[in-house]
């Protein structure tokens, strides 16, 4: 276990107290990035062999927790079940900000060739499932605990107090369970911070980092609409009412909210109708037909006139007919979109951490991230760091059994937590 090098780091913290003044925080942050990366390496490499489940990340947060208290830093466990949050204090006048990574793994078997590539099965449902972190979770908690090195051991430099959040169950609860981001907003993991930094690993050129100011990861919303007509002979239909027919046409009209109604020059938004299913033999019109969806915008205005617009078609196609359309719509993930002041003021920090011609604006992304809901809290920001090893010319998706991140990468985010911590502390 990569635990015992509290003395090597008082050492270099001795070592740093004593430079020349006139350095900046980064300056002094370099050396101990450095010096931890073998350490976040290892984590990582110990991470990804033992994934665990969202909200039963039971070891994982055991070796966070351990971690963090080896640094001096305030813990505090089981937050929204599985969550690890610890604080590193500064002056109480000075403002806090967080960094967080998230913990959990998939039900996904991994494929990927590498020694410490993932055995565990676990129970998913009914199934025995294979446990992968195949979202890269794993980086984002080991990038945290280097930059939680670096930060603890410049403490008394730092103009504020950094809180550090490992999130369970970004991927979503187990059925029946709550969790997530959102969960550990309510328990009031945001208190008393200003702003929160997070970044996710995905395919992309080696260390580079993408970023979008505003909406950039979709709000992601299910819903079902229950077409009711009246059972009656396929061959006479006018004896009841077409269920089937009236579906048909609901699922057009959907269509149009996207193509016809909404103004397409100022943001992008999905709606798909995913599963459709009503009648058992083909000679009888059914009573009843039901459907299911998803809804994806990136504005939260949109996301609330699509949800109206919905229920109105729906409806209003559906007593065109004499039946009725019950609608309902489940919201999930919010929109994931950067504070524009905060991106801006910090675009400069994601430029130093990754050198300039590194670091370029992403295009929105469909899917969601529960990042959101901090962000609808108070002002985040949240970027992408490419892990695609340049030799790899089809690198896997997230998510993929073959997902691979390379980890000459993590250096960089190490440095852009702890960069972003710093000058933000220090512009605030
Ligand atoms: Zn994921
Ligand atoms: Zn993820």
């Amino acid at each position: 276990m990569p635990f015992g090098y509290r003395t090597g780091l008082i050492a270099l913290t001795l070592l740093i107290s004593v430079t020349a003044s006139g350095e900046t925080l980064t300056d002094h942050a370099d050396p101990l990035i450095d010096s931890v990366t073998e350490k976040v390496v290892s984590w990582r490499r110990d991470l990804h062999e033992h994934p665990e489940l969202g909200n039963r990340e039971f070891r994982t947060s055991a070796l966070i927790a351990k971690h963090l208290r080896s640094l001096g830093i305030e813990v505090t466990t089981n937050v929204a079940h599985t969550g690890v949050v610890g604080i590193l204090r500064g002056a109480a006048d000075k403002p806090m900000i967080a960094l967080r990574a998230d913990m959990d793994a998939l039900p996904v078997k991994e494929r990927v060739d590498l020694p410490f590539a993932s055995k565990v099965t676990t129970q998913y449902g009914d199934r025995e499932v294979g446990v992968m972190h195949a979202c890269g979770h794993d980086n984002h908690m080991a990038i945290l605990m280097g930059a939680a090195e670096v930060l603890a051991a410049m403490r008394e430099k730092i103009p504020g107090s950094i809180k550090f959040i490992f999130q369970p169950a970004e991927e979503g609860a187990p059925e029946g369970e709550e969790g997530g981001a959102e969960m550990m907003v309510r328990e009031g993991v945001l208190q008393d911070v200003s702003a929160i930094f997070g970044l996710h690993v995905g395919p992309g050129p080696l260390g580079s980092i993408a970023y979008r100011a505003g909406g950039f990861m979709a709000s992601s919303d299910s819903f079902s609409v229950t077409i009711n007509g009246r059972q009656t002979h396929g061959a006479v239909p006018w004896g009841g009412i077409d269920p089937i027919v009236v579906a048909s046409q609901v699922v057009l009209g959907l269509q149009t909210i996207t193509s016809r109604q909404l103004d397409s020059t100022l943001t992008p938004s999905i709606v798909t109708v995913g599963k459709i299913q009503g009648g058992v033999r083909f000679n009888i019109i059914p009573d009843s037909v039901e459907m299911l969806g998803t809804i994806r915008t990136f504005d939260p205005g949109v996301r609330q006139d699509i949800h109206r617009r919905i229920k109105r078609t729906a409806e209003s196609i559906a007593e065109s007919a004499g039946a009725t359309a019950v609608v309902k719509i489940d919201k999930g993930t919010p929109v994931t979109s950067n504070d524009p002041a905060l991106t801006r003021l910090m675009v400069a920090t994601l430029e130093k951490a990754a050198g300039a011609d590194k670091v370029g604006i992403m295009p929105r992304a469909t899917t969601a991230e529960d990042f959101a809901y901090y962000q609808k809290q108070i002002p985040g920001l949240f970027f992408f760091l490419g892990v695609s090893d340049p030799e790899d010319e089809n690198p896997a998706s997230n998510h993929s059994p073959y997902f691979y991140a390379d980890e000459r990468a993590l250096p960089v985010g190490v440095k852009a937590m702890t960069y972003l911590a710093l000058e933000y502390l220090e512009k605030e």
